[in-house]
């Protein structure tokens, strides 16, 4: 049976002290949650996070990771660095690391293989910009960007892989898309993953729905039958709010 995933993705956002008082927060308001509750902090933030997540059900996540284990790169994090820090996943692909910082498929493909092989759980980030989407190109984008990402990637190692679709268009920006717009392309997503691993495979995959998610609409998308999960932004910093997209189901 899978289990629905949702995550959030502080972005840069919460420093020590207020990473340590969001958890306390938010602890006791998902410690009855049913699905698997991460969060995904900055990573001046991690070692103050594990801390305090210690003895409760939230799991520790980080925003990026480097495809080199070592060496000269200047700026970067490996992902021995993240697993001795106990982060068990990692967003890999964000359209914010697309857009801003020059993510390619290629590169989003070698960050995914080296946060495996380092024993990481990978949130692997897809999704169309407004462009694409008005001109007829959601598909393509998505499948390229499934194809690419998880290129070279083994049938086996898919089991440690969560995708997240992001519609750019909707993250930060209070749009959502509609419920079956969402469950439409996570449709076509499992389906290319269906062609490269099979039905079993790409049935057993959790597929993300991201982008102005929140208490309000955090239910009528969960339903969905595509959907297993949200990719949380601006609402998982606060501990409210956050719960309750954690507690879609109630
Ligand atoms: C995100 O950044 O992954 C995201 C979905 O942000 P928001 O929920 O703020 O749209």
């Amino acid at each position: 049976m899978k289990r629905d995933i949702i995550a959030g993705n502080w972005k840069m956002n919460n420093t020590q002290a207020g990473t340590k008082a969001l958890i306390k927060d938010l602890a006791p308001l998902v410690a009855d949650a049913t699905c698997e509750v991460v969060i995904c902090v900055p990573f001046t933030d991690i070692e103050v996070a594990r801390k305090a997540i210690r003895g409760t059900n939230i799991k520790l996540g980080a925003q990026n990771v480097h495809w080199a284990p070592k060496g000269a790169f200047t700026g970067e994090i490996s992902a021995e660095m993240l697993k001795e820090l106990k982060v068990e996943y990692v967003i890999i692909g964000h359209s914010e690391r697309r857009q801003y910082f020059g993510e390619t498929d290629a590169s989003v493909n070698a960050r995914t293989k080296a946060a495996l092989l380092g024993g990481l759980k990978v949130i692997l980030c897809v999704g169309e910009t407004l462009e694409e989407r008005e001109s007829g190109k959601t598909a393509e984008v998505v499948i390229r960007q499934i194809n690419g990402g998880l290129e070279g990637i083994e049938k086996a190692d898919l089991k440690k892989i969560v995708v997240a679709y992001e519609p750019v268009w909707a993250i930060g920006t209070g749009k959502t898309a509609t419920a079956q717009e969402a469950n439409d392309t996570i449709a076509i997503i499992r389906k290319a993953v269906r062609k490269l691993y099979g039905k079993t495979a790409a049935n057993a995959l959790r597929i993300q729905y991201g982008g102005s998610m929140n208490a309000k609409n955090a239910s009528e998308l969960m339903a969905m039958p595509e959907i297993d999960g949200g990719l949380i932004g601006g609402a998982s910093l606060k501990a409210p709010d956050f719960a309750a997209v954690v507690h879609y189901n109630k």
